[in-house]
């Protein structure tokens, strides 16, 4: 282990609190989202580069699917998630995690404490670019509704987040400016 490395001793027990992830290159498991415009329309010229050097950390726990590193920018990716979710769900998540690669290449904070997970502008940025891909590969509105809907998030700030994605209340037909009518 790194010399250096945290240790607390108490209890009769060590605890050493520096611990390695182990990474694997990104394009080992995804590959052509070099070609998708959205992760291209993130990083520009750099897209192969950044993807070819980005670095994925599995984890088999059966809660959280996938997240981006604050410390280094790497992915983290639940085992089950990736094995069982339906394709555009994981594709999708993907996009939005590549959503929070950039914005952590930018300096931008990816998780405000104080803030509710929908209100971060982190989160809603990377939802808003992954609704717009999700459209862009055809998937209804319905679909990307359901697809908003996690189960840390209440049914109020889902709403908020379908909103904020330009997925508010359906509308109803133009009325143009009638007024209402009188009762
Ligand atoms: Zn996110």
């Amino acid at each position: 282990m790194a010399r250096g490395a945290k240790v607390d001793r108490g209890l009769g027990v060590r605890i050493q609190r520096d611990a390695p992830t182990r990474l694997l290159p990104f394009t080992r498991f995804f590959r052509g989202f070099e070609t998708v415009p959205a992760v291209r329309a993130l990083f520009g010229a750099q897209t192969e580069r950044v993807l070819h050097g980005l670095k994925v950390e599995f984890f088999s726990a059966r809660f959280g699917y996938m997240g981006t590193s604050d410390v280094d920018g790497h992915l983290l990716i639940s085992t089950h998630h990736l094995h069982d979710s339906d394709f555009r769900t994981v594709y999708l998540d993907l996009v939005h995690e590549l959503c929070h690669v950039r914005q952590f290449r930018k300096g931008r904070p990816l998780f405000y404490p104080k803030l509710s997970y929908v209100d971060a502008p982190s989160e809603i940025e990377a939802y808003r670019k992954t609704i717009d891909e999700g459209r862009r590969i055809g998937m209804t509105r319905k679909e990307l509704i359901d697809y908003l809907k996690v189960e840390w998030i209440s049914p109020a700030e889902h709403r908020r987040l379908a909103r904020r994605c330009g997925l508010g209340p359906a509308r109803t037909k133009r009325a143009g400016h009638r007024r209402r009518p009188k009762k």
